[in-house]
């Protein structure tokens, strides 16, 4: 694998985020930046952290879960954003301070009775499939409401907020589209729970747009660690 300069590439994300926030008349440092650092070798982690990344994310669990134990000496927060498979939450909810990917309620289940009690509670966002969306995960906009009010009631859960992976696109204004219609579920959301604070969208090709629309959180991995 060739090697990539890790500090450089995450300067340029972070400066990327703030005049995405400027723009946008958005307080600076209201989007926070996930790293996503799936298939990518642990050297390139430490690297991120060593120039003051702390959040990481990955997408397999078995691939999560062991980075999350071998990098124990790095003060990192684990975020877990992919598909997961009931017999694969444990190690997840021992390692992950967050799971984007939430799409059922035995998953949330599972998570919550398996989650340490020296840990504090594992923050969730339910992933939504939006309108144009290929994607076979996730859940439609109208099974927001009973999903959020089944995992209020679990314990060792915090539920947070949004997560969606809209369809690739390189035009602006469809990108918008696409993430104003995840903004619109959250205020929804946020009428029945006030303290839901989160809207997980915007990647390599499309972070502008989500932080335009009031993304709290990017996740990006290709413009940081290389292409994969
Ligand atoms: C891989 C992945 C990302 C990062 O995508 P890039 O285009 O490489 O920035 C973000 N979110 C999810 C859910 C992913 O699987």
């Amino acid at each position: 694998m060739e090697d990539i300069n890790v500090a450089t590439n995450l300067h340029r994300v972070w400066r990327r985020i703030g005049e995405a926030e400027q723009l946008a008349n958005r307080h600076s440092g209201s989007v926070s930046l996930l790293a996503v650092s799936k298939t990518k070798p642990d050297r390139y982690i430490r690297a991120a952290w060593e120039a003051g990344q702390r959040a990481f994310g990955e997408n397999y669990a078995q691939e999560a879960e062991e980075k999350a134990r071998r990098l124990d000496d790095l003060t990192i927060e684990w975020h877990f954003i992919g598909p997961i498979q009931s017999n694969k939450t444990r190690g997840l909810a021992e390692t992950m301070a967050w799971v984007h990917s939430i799409d059922r309620l035995k998953i949330a289940r599972r998570l919550s009775d398996q989650r340490p009690q020296h840990l504090p509670p594992l923050n969730l966002c339910l992933q939504v499939k939006l309108s144009d969306e290929p994607s076979k995960s996730g859940i439609a906009p109208s099974e927001i409401p009973a999903l959020a009010a089944q995992i209020t009631e679990l314990p060792n859960l915090s539920l947070r907020g949004l997560m969606a992976i809209p369809a690739a696109t390189s035009d602006y204004q469809q990108q918008r589209m696409a993430f104003k219609q995840l903004q619109t579920q959250l205020f929804e959301l946020q009428k029945q729970h006030p303290e839901v604070d989160t809207l997980s969208m915007g990647m390599s090709g499309d972070l502008e747009a989500a932080v335009v629309e009031g993304s709290t959180l990017v996740r990006v991995g290709t413009d940081i660690f290389g292409a994969r």
